[in-house]
């Protein structure tokens, strides 16, 4: 059995389509035993707008008001931010930021304040329609972003890419990519999952796996990951999320 004590990719209901609060994930987490969990709530095509048209951050930018661990469980101030085209550029990359810091745009702004980052794509115009030396140069620039620490969920349904390219970028740039649990729900994601899997062991890539948890009840599940892992005999030491210590040493963070 593999041994995952951080749960990287976790969301409140300030997603807006999650089910539970930060204070009841790092609960669940303390009972699971993991040592860390990452709020990861999602910034991009589902932030919300306010009347006068800017961004709804949220709690986003006011992370102050919570503390480094809850329950004894360290609780990344993190970020799901969203792949916006083909270059890999993020979410408001070229948004001018609010309350006079102009020198930065808005997903630039919120990137430099946040311990963990997760690229990941859900939607922009014409992403269903990529090529695969797309999809996989989008993956690559993405990588590329230094803010980026791990890129969620990359073998999302209709997304062909190189699987080897790709992991070569990461283990380049010291990025992770991340096996998330959620995939394996999915029949046709879950095979390419596996390949992504292999390639990596192959590449010697270290990956994360995440539970993606929309409620407390997920955090820290890794079931059907672990099931594939074993059964292609994916090494442990490649797990990056192993221990907090690890993870944040191969990010070169201090968490
Ligand atoms: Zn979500
Ligand atoms: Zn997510």
């Amino acid at each position: 059995m593999y041994q995952v004590k951080v749960d990287p990719h976790t969301h409140t209901i300030y997603s807006g389509h999650a089910f539970s609060t930060v204070g009841e994930n790092a609960a669940e987490a303390a009972a699971q035993g993991l040592a860390g969990i990452g709020m990861t709530d999602h910034f991009g095509i589902m932030t919300p707008r306010r009347p006068d048209g800017r961004l709804d951050f949220g709690p986003l930018l006011n992370f102050e008001g919570l503390p480094p661990f809850i329950r004894g469980v360290r609780v990344l101030q993190g970020v799901e931010i969203d792949i916006m085209d083909f270059d890999g550029r993020l979410a408001f990359w070229d948004e001018k930021a609010p309350f006079g810091r102009s020198d930065l745009s808005v997903g630039e702004m919120l990137l430099q304040s946040r311990e963990i980052v997760i690229a990941s794509l859900h939607f922009f115009p014409g992403c269903k329609d990529g090529t695969e030396a797309q999809n996989t140069g989008m993956y690559i620039g993405a990588i590329e972003n230094p803010y980026v620490d791990i890129i969620g969920h990359p073998c999302r349904p209709g997304v062909k890419f190189d699987c080897r390219e790709v992991a070569r970028a990461a283990r380049d740039n010291g990025k992770f990519l991340e096996i998330n649990e959620h995939t394996f729900d999915t029949p046709q994601a879950a095979p390419r999952c596996r390949k992504l899997a292999e390639i990596c062991a192959e590449e010697n890539c270290p990956v994360v796996v995440s539970s993606d948890a929309h409620s407390a009840w997920m955090v820290g599940r890794f079931d059907q990951a672990f099931r594939m892992l074993d059964e292609i005999g994916f090494p442990q030491r490649l797990i990056a999320n192993e221990t907090l210590e690890k993870m944040a040493g191969l990010r070169g963070k201090k968490w």
